[in-house]
């Protein structure tokens, strides 16, 4: 039961009922396709007329397409209907303290161009060199029509200004990047936290993932550590839009300081960087040590391959990460009760070498067989987990319910 926020609501006007059932009807394309108009009217159980009528505009508005038509065992061959994402072209941006990757794909997060470059710390430098590449990649591949740019940042977003509140990672307070990116691509700009992004991708990209979608927490470990909430199929945001913080709650109050300020947060002993930097012998929160890993291009990749070849202390420094992620995964289980984890990142890579560490820690601090028993699962690695999250910002608009009360 939800109350209805009186200051909020939107009183529904006669489309409304109208606008519901046209993205019921996209929805169950999404998820069915290829499906017919019959095979529509029979799940939402009403006529055929209203259905015909909903579909005609979903294609008009280049939403939905007609194409094979299926084999029926007698009288007029249906044409099947599918959700139009392949020759709908969007651009994705990942913005992390190391790299920048532009990727120009579809509507499913397909990629069609990559590129990357170091990242400019400076907003208005970092903005001037996404505007030249993003034209650049739109003009080369003769892209006229483009649906909007998704970004992802490693910090917290406010959601109506869209201004980056915090990024421990690049520095940033009170960052706007989103108007002036807008500004100088002449195209639509949508701006998000990585790991709610991704939490979104795992929500909107993969409509097979039904088991559990709708109550789950995604978990990014790179640079830093970040956390995206579902629950009830919807963003957990909280009053200042920064709910879902767990990287920066403190596994110890004298621990390791982070690159927050304050000493002991999870993201101090998880990150790839904390990971690096046990390693090495060396203190992340000293600015010298993360240039020196920086400038070293020692990467996660590296140590895992390491860890493979029999190097016992990186195998040490790799457990050891194994153990605190298991740990904050506790706090998330204990605060939340998700339906499962995902986590992304490049760890996963290892996680036949640290899932059962993971596993461990999650069991061994948490209340209850059923939040000890939580499936922890890893996302396939690779560069571009984070750039489908950047696509799905697009594609969660087209599909998500109207906004209504
Ligand atoms: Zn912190």
């Amino acid at each position: 039961m939800r109350k209805i926020d009186t200051r909020q609501v939107q009183h529904a006007t006669r489309t409304t009922s109208r606008e519901i059932n046209r993205k019921i009807v996209l929805n169950l394309v999404r998820e069915h396709q290829p499906i017919s108009r019959a095979d529509l009217a029979r799940r939402m159980r009403v006529g055929r007329g209203m259905i015909s009528q909903l579909v005609d505009e979903l294609i008009a508005d280049g939403a939905v397409y007609e194409g094979a038509t299926a084999n029926a065992a007698r009288g007029r061959k249906p044409k099947m209907l599918h959700v139009r994402t392949r020759d709908r072209f969007a651009i994705a941006i990942d913005i992390r303290f190391s790299r920048t990757y532009v990727m120009l794909g579809d509507l499913e997060g397909r990629q069609i161009a990559l590129e990357s470059f170091d990242t400019l710390l400076s907003p208005d430098e970092l903005v001037a060199e996404l505007g030249r590449r993003v034209r650049r990649l739109l003009d080369g591949h003769d892209v006229a029509e483009c649906e909007g740019i998704g970004m992802v940042v490693p910090g917290m977003i406010h959601r109506r200004t869209g201004q980056i509140l915090n990024s421990p990672q690049l520095g940033w307070h009170n960052v706007g990047i989103r108007e002036e990116l807008a500004e100088a691509t002449g195209l639509r700009v949508f701006i998000e936290n990585a790991p709610i992004a991704c939490a979104l991708a795992h929500m909107w990209l993969n409509p097979a993932n039904r088991d559990g979608s709708d109550n789950f927490v995604y978990v990014t470990v790179s640079d830093g550590v970040g956390v995206g909430i579902v629950v009830n199929g919807e963003v957990l945001r909280g009053h200042g839009d920064t709910a879902g913080e767990f990287g920066h709650i403190p596994l110890s109050l004298d621990g390791p300081r982070c690159l927050c300020g304050l000493r002991g947060c999870w993201e101090a002993y998880t990150s790839n960087v904390a990971t690096l930097a046990r390693y090495f012998g060396l203190d992340p929160s000293v600015p010298e040590s993360r240039e020196t890993l920086r400038g070293s291009g020692f990467t996660m990749e590296d140590l895992i391959t390491r860890v493979r070849s029999g190097d016992t202390r990186a195998r040490a420094a790799l457990l050891e990460t194994g153990r605190y992620l298991g740990a904050g995964l506790a706090t998330i289980v204990t605060a939340l009760s998700p339906a499962r984890i995902i986590v992304g990142g490049e760890i996963t890579d290892a996680w036949d070498l640290i899932s059962g560490v993971v596993s461990r820690g999650v069991r061994e601090r948490t209340l209850t067989d059923a939040a000890a028993a939580t499936p922890v699962i890893a996302a396939p690695a690779g560069a571009t987990l984070r750039l489908r999250g950047a696509t799905a910002l697009l594609v969660a608009r087209k599909f998500a319910a109207p906004k209504v009360v």
